[in-house]
């Protein structure tokens, strides 16, 4: 099998020891599977994003000996390429543009009592709510809604905006999130680690972004194209994430592109059994302290720490995740 495996983390701040277990748990396991390992830097949202902390983070990772085996990509820069993607699900009518401010939502949710069964083990603060389906019945959006007539004819339609990189899907879509009708799936998969999953995405999570209304493509939708586009086979990432999957996985099946495997690892908690984030001012990771923090992160993967140089030890931790991680597993079950 051809492994591709990816660290993706968003420049909001520097890597904290959950990070580091996300990146180091990934890259052994594509070592492992004698596949590559790739960095992404989901930028996406420029307000929260800042560039000293993607320079910050790739130091970070270079101290601990995590080399990207590609070219690093950074998500700002992929506009086209997820419009692009966004054209081929058009003809399923099922994005609209949808115009609730969040505080709207928000009032609307607090009439209801969403159960999202994936985050029942995880710090109450995780859970989203239901987007209760306001604009669902607005006309689903098509390329000729936002493309100049005059300017293109049907067949040069994907090069023209390519070419513009979404600016004219962006105006056209200004002040209003796109979103994508999920219908009523039950979305089943097998997660390496967890074992057996299933959700409800009209009962738990409901109809979702993929444009937000402050004009960037969403966290669900740039990294299912993502991925994709990069060829990832594998997904090794925190279990804080883990409610997010069912979305992608909808949109793998909605693009009639193959599922990737998924391993969720256990989060790092606080003291206060909180996810450690910026939120909960989690410790930045000094590069200068690598060997320490490594040695944190394989413990928490069940692996043992070492005083052997950092080179070495990456070598014999890849030996023991074959061990615990590499025995035969089936790819992501199909949407129910
Ligand atoms: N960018 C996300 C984060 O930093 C991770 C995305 C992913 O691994 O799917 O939490």
């Amino acid at each position: 099998m051809n492994y591709i495996g990816r660290f993706a983390p968003s420049p909001t701040g520097p890597l904290h020891l959950g990070s580091l277990v996300s990146a180091l748990a990934s890259w052994l396991d594509a070592k492992a599977h004698g596949g590559d390992w790739l960095i992404r830097i989901e930028d996406i949202d420029a307000t929260r994003c800042k560039p000293q902390w993607s320079d910050f983070i790739l130091r970070q990772l270079d101290a601990c000996g995590l080399h990207s085996d590609g070219p690093i990509v950074f998500q700002s820069r992929r506009d086209s390429l997820y419009l692009q993607y966004l054209e081929r699900l058009m003809p399923t009518r099922r994005l609209y543009l949808c115009h609730c401010s969040r505080l709207q939502i928000q009032q609307l949710q607090a009439q209801s009592q969403p159960t999202n069964t994936l985050l029942a083990n995880l710090p109450s603060s995780l859970n989203p709510s239901v987007y209760p389906g306001t604009c669902r019945t607005r006309a689903p959006i098509q390329p000729s809604d936002y493309t100049d007539p005059r300017s293109a004819s049907d067949d040069s339609l994907s090069p023209l905006l390519h070419t513009h990189g979404g600016a004219n899907f962006l105006r056209f879509s200004q002040d209003h999130s796109v979103r994508i009708t999920v219908g009523d799936p039950v979305i089943e998969w097998s997660d390496r680690l967890m074992g057996s999953q299933q959700q409800n995405l009209n009962l738990e999570v409901g109809d979702f972004v993929l444009k937000t209304r402050d004009n960037h493509f969403s966290y669900q939708w740039a990294v299912v194209v993502d991925d994709i586009d990069q060829g990832v086979s594998d997904v090794v990432r925190g279990a804080d994430l883990v409610d997010n999957t069912p979305r992608q996985l909808f949109l793998y099946d909605l693009l009639q592109h193959a599922r990737p495997r998924y391993l969720h690892v256990p989060l790092v908690l606080n003291e206060n059994g909180d996810k450690l984030s910026k939120q909960t001012q989690a410790l930045a990771l000094n590069p200068a302290q690598s060997s320490i923090d490594l040695n944190q992160a394989a413990e928490h993967l069940g692996l043992s720490s070492s005083d052997a140089p950092i080179s070495e030890r990456l070598q014999r931790w890849v030996q023991a995740w074959s061990q615990l991680h590499t025995r035969s597993c089936t790819s992501a079950t199909k949407m129910a």
